[in-house]
């Protein structure tokens, strides 16, 4: 009992702090581990607390906000992180014969929102709340666009969604906030929750529709109606939804949910599996908490809290320093973290870092964690200090913007960055060309500009430790074979501030030639689309700089040849495809798919008429899907580019 009350007073700090602060000190999964064993004891000794959160949906409503009760009660989801517990799930809902019919759809993690619509018009947007009470947040939710204020039904009804905000959004919000905001679901409820609404239109938010609360009139039959429903009175809803009439189907599109997730541009923590049938639903109900007719599968948690011992700074190819965060060791998707990055000095200001405090981090993909934000400060916190020289070389350093640089082209970390930076298979691709030949090459030869890697000679590398005769050979003849090189690999190799390879592909495709290339004027950088003002800086600033273009003579000087660019997109799955955009898409802008279909050979163009080859439509198409019909044009909609450009 000493343990449920203080897991039970735990979570409600926890959960005050993430419902009704949108300022959570912990992860999800920390809050998830504690309610799950407070779940074990409260099962396994019969007695629930007065107040435990395991009886409650989210939070109560602040008072800031005028209430509304919800007309239907609005329930949170069971939950299930393993394929046994879905079993267990089908089991409960009585799926004997397998005849019952589920659906399974995105579980989106941002905030719940309850719209009312009397008479065919918007009334009023409300959270979720307690479940019974939300809270009104009309004027925050009239900032987003991507709504109905007008539908077809004209009854009373509310519909439910779960308001987001995109990752891409985010990331450019936080590019200049003061602040920077820590994930996607606190900065969507951070948004609506605030009590000014220009804050909610700052950060475009939208909403991505799933359900019908209540309706007045009519009566819709299954899930699959209740979409159909929504996306004809013009709310916006994903086109992934799966029904299955097996458990095995449904774990296959968990799966594939899984997969693709990482792809959407959007925050997303599982999948939703839900009972089609409505009269199946009715007859199984639901508990003070949970529908019986649905659950969560949860994905892998990405986000964790941890102590920062402290930071190191790393000295990469253009001299920048980079903070990394030492972190008490965490299990995060399926690894061991020790590591967190942050950006730069400013950043760690922003983020109020400090030694001894505790830092969300979020592991992505397979690379070093990222340092999100501080949750917690404790009184033996320290300050990071700002360097004044570098840690290797000792220079003094330069301070540029928020960022600090060490000057000195020799330091060692620079050179040995730059050398492997030039190497690699996106850049001059010189096979068996490591970090660690690159370290051994400069202390033993004093190999210090890229152009030095063609002047090792066979009679030195055969000296060094390890280096047998097959080794040294086939180093040189990869060295060799590097001297022909695209254009785009060269670029890349150059190692200019922020080129990755696709910005390096760009370029290459933009300028065709290295002399037109080395010739870009400035505006003509910052017009190309996939360009940014401060990437189209540094890369004018590299080219009017005399010493790389001393460095590039050496290498030319050295037999380095470097290809015109060819017209890549020729033969592309769209080539000769002359295709218009219509009605919104779900996951991409119009910025992105035209992008797609110009890398892959297509041509953009705005309006339909018979020399038109392909019509993309998206959701609420109108005029130009009506006359590509006319015209009998083919119409594809956005799950079909999806599979379209896979090809
Ligand atoms: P939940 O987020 O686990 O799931 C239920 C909600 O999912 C629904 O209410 C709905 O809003 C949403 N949803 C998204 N897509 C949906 C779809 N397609 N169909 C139906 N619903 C969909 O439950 P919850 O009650 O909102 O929150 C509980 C969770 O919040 C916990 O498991 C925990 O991870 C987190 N939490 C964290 C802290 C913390 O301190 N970090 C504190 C409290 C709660």
């Amino acid at each position: 009992m000493d343990r449920m009350r203080e897991l039970v007073d735990i979570l409600n700090k926890y959960a005050y702090e993430y419902y009704v602060l949108d300022n959570p000190t912990v992860a999800d999964i920390e809050y998830d581990r504690l309610y799950d064993e407070l779940l074990k004891l409260e099962k396994s000794t019969g007695e629930v607390l007065f107040d435990s959160p395991t009886k409650r949906v989210g939070g109560s409503p602040i008072s800031a906000f005028k209430k509304h009760k919800h007309i239907e009660r609005l329930y949170s989801l069971d939950k299930a992180t393993t394929e046994e517990e879905i079993l267990a799930f089908d089991k409960r809902v009585g799926n004997i014969n397998n005849d019952i019919e589920y659906t399974v759809e995105y579980k989106f993690d941002g905030l719940t929102i309850c719209i009312t619509y009397e008479n065919g018009k918007f009334v009023r947007a409300t959270t979720r709340g307690n479940g019974v009470e939300g809270e009104d947040v009309t004027a925050q939710v009239l900032t987003v666009k991507s709504f109905p204020l007008i539908i077809n039904y004209k009854g009373t009804i509310e519909v439910q969604g779960e308001a987001i905000m995109r990752l891409s959004v985010l990331d450019e919000y936080n590019k200049t906030a003061d602040e920077p905001l820590k994930n996607a679901r606190n900065a969507v409820a951070g948004a609506i929750r605030n009590l000014d609404p220009k804050v909610t239109e700052k950060r475009k938010v939208e909403i991505m529709f799933y359900n019908v609360n209540y309706m007045s009139e009519g009566k819709l039959n299954s899930q699959t109606e209740c979409v159909e429903f929504l996306r004809n009175n013009g709310f916006k809803v994903h086109p992934f939804l799966r029904v299955e009439k097996s458990i095995s189907g449904v774990m296959s599109a968990i799966k594939e949910i899984e997969n693709n997730r990482k792809n959407l541009d959007i925050l997303t923590d599982g999948a939703v599996v839900k009972v089609n049938d409505f009269n199946v639903r009715n007859s199984l109900g639901y508990t003070d908490k949970f529908p019986r007719w649905a659950i969560a599968f949860k994905f892998e948690a990405e986000e964790i809290t941890t102590i920062l011992n402290d930071v190191i700074w790393q000295v990469g190819r253009t001299g920048k320093l980079t903070p990394l965060g030492l972190v008490d060791a965490v299990e995060l998707a399926g690894a061991t973290v020790k590591k967190a990055t942050l950006n730069n000095y400013g950043d760690i200001l922003r983020k109020g870092i400090k030694r001894g405090a505790r830092v969300l981090i979020r592991r992505s993909n397979e690379v070093i964690p990222e340092i999100l934000g501080t949750t917690e400060y404790f009184d033996n916190c320290t300050e990071i200090d700002k360097p004044k020289v570098c840690p290797y070389c000792k220079s003094e350093l330069i301070e540029v913007g928020a960022n600090l640089f060490c000057p000195n082209d020799n330091c060692r970390p620079r050179v040995v960055q730059s050398l492997s930076n030039f190497a690699c298979k996106y850049g001059m691709n010189i096979d068996g060309f490591s970090e660690k030949s690159a370290e051994l090459f400069y202390d033993e030869f004093g190999l210090r500009k890229n152009s030095d890697i063609y002047k090792i000679e066979k009679e030195s590398l055969i000296k060094l430790e390890g280096f047998k005769d097959a080794k040294v050979s086939n180093l040189l003849t990869a060295i060799e074979k590097s001297k022909k090189v695209s254009l785009a690999n060269f670029i890349y190799a150059l190692g200019i501030d922020n080129i990755g390879k696709k910005t390096a592909k760009d370029l290459a495709k933009y300028s065709k030639t290295l002399n037109n290339f080395l010739l870009l004027k400035k505006e003509q950088l910052i017009n190309m689309d996939e360009i940014g003002e401060v990437i189209a800086e540094g890369v004018y600033s590299f080219i009017n700089n005399q010493k790389n273009i001393d460095e590039i003579n050496n290498l030319l000087n050295l037999g380095v040849n470097v290809e015109d660019e060819l017209n890549q997109t020729s033969g592309g799955v769209l080539s000769g495809e002359k295709i218009v955009l219509t009605g919104s898409l779900v996951d991409y802008t119009r910025d992105e798919a035209s992008k797609i279909i110009e890398g892959l050979g297509g041509e953009v163009v705005s309006s339909v008429s018979k020399n038109t080859t392909i019509v993309l439509a998206g959701e609420n198409a109108g005029s130009k899907l009506d006359k590509a019909r006319a015209l009998g044009i083919k119409i594809i909609d956005e799950e079909t580019f999806k599979l379209l450009i896979k090809t």
